[in-house]
């Protein structure tokens, strides 16, 4: 069946012996006039009217009132936790499958993250596992959260909607409301992903979008804030351009802030890439459908997209039936040039978190063991 696998790939991306890479970018707009333009105009750094036109392609799309471009989608992860108030020795929810910057991003803050484990059917937090977490190891203190047993405050929460598929996120915002935990999504990988028709990071106070080279759209390495709350969209767009105090000449910051504005040769790519954003989307939802009819054929589960929500299908998986096979079809498809990976290696696992609080890992654990990311780019037949 695994060669069955690959003609399968091969036949749908038209490419008959060539490298098939797991997601490869496409630039089939305006990003080389738009570039150009920007070149042209001098204005390639921190200031220029792309990088206005982009967050405002943010708003719109989103829906969300405040936009804030960034360098990439870990400055901007960083940058919301900051403005969700997480401070030093504060603990921040998160789930245990994920990729590395969404724990960088919570150990720049000097904060430390706690994992509670994921859904079976969204890849990502359980809220379940969640609201027991919070009833049995937490208490409400002055208006906060704190965990009791080592004291420390549990100031954020933060979902990731894996593989662009959307978490159960109204029921994680619920929960955390009623803890007074303020959330912040990590939507890097679902920009375009909604949840009962509403955009995914536009749930929680804020979330943060990565157009990282290997993402839906790219802009060679960026990211974006979004917000609902006034205050903190504008102190946002403040602390991300060296807390510099707006004036005509005179250079005063009144705090310590970060240089991490996009520059606006990157949003000129941005711009080109948000113009085909929902026809990538319809491209990679057809794939997912073609996925979805072959694995129906094999004795393997393709991972759909969950109830109430429309995925932007950004990376396809599917589930082997244990380690071991996974491990065999990771080694058939990548010698057959089908370019193949699997999950990442649960964050608990890694070095400089192993000693983070953390609640049980099954599911993760689970997924870690069966799943595999198959081809995905956006295709050009
Ligand atoms: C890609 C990604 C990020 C970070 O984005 P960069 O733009 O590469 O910094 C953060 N979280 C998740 C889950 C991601 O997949």
């Amino acid at each position: 069946m695994f060669d069955r696998f690959v003609q399968f790939v091969r036949d749908t991306f038209g490419e008959t012996d060539g490298f098939i890479p797991l997601h490869e970018p496409r630039f089939t707009g305006n990003e080389k006039a738009y570039v150009n333009d920007a070149i042209d105009s001098t204005f390639v750094s921190s200031v220029g009217r792309y990088v206005d036109r982009f967050e405002e392609q943010i708003r719109e799309y989103t829906g969300a009132p405040y936009a804030i471009a960034t360098v990439n989608g870990t400055a901007a992860l960083h940058i919301a936790l900051v403005l969700a108030g997480v401070e030093r020795d504060d603990l921040v929810l998160t789930q245990p499958l994920s990729f590395v910057a969404t724990s960088n991003a919570i150990a720049y803050t000097g904060a430390e993250p706690c994992f509670i484990d994921i859904d079976l059917n969204t890849l990502s937090l359980s809220p379940e596992k969640l609201s027991a977490f919070l009833d049995s190891q937490t208490e409400i203190r002055n208006g906060s959260c704190y965990h009791i047993a080592s004291g420390k405050r549990v100031s954020a929460c933060v979902p990731m909607h894996t593989f662009g598929h959307p978490a159960r996120i109204e029921a994680i915002v619920q929960i955390c409301t009623t803890h007074h935990i303020a959330v912040v999504e990590d939507a890097a990988e679902s920009l375009g992903s909604t949840y009962q028709g509403k955009q995914t990071g536009t749930f929680g106070l804020l979330g943060t979008y990565s157009f990282n080279g290997n993402k839906t759209i790219t802009c060679g390495g960026g990211g974006m804030v979004v917000t609902n709350d006034e205050q903190l969209g504008k102190l946002g767009k403040h602390l991300t351009t060296q807390a510099k105090v707006p004036h005509k000449w005179e250079f005063n910051h009144d705090q310590t802030g970060y240089n991490y504005r996009l520059p606006n040769l990157n949003a000129a790519m941005a711009c080109a890439q948000m113009e085909q954003l929902d026809g990538f989307i319809a491209n990679k939802q057809q794939l997912a459908g073609f996925y979805q009819a072959f694995f129906q054929t094999t004795p393997y589960q393709f991972i759909q997209q969950p109830a109430d929500s429309q995925s932007n299908f950004w990376l396809n998986a599917v589930l082997l039936n244990d380690r071991q096979e996974r491990d065999e079809f990771l080694a058939y498809t990548n010698s057959k040039g089908i370019m193949t990976r699997p999950a990442w290696t649960l964050l608990t696992k890694l070095p400089m978190l192993s000693h983070c609080l953390h609640d049980d890992s099954t599911n993760a654990q689970y997924i870690e063991d069966r799943l595999v990311n198959i081809p995905s780019s956006v295709r050009l037949t």
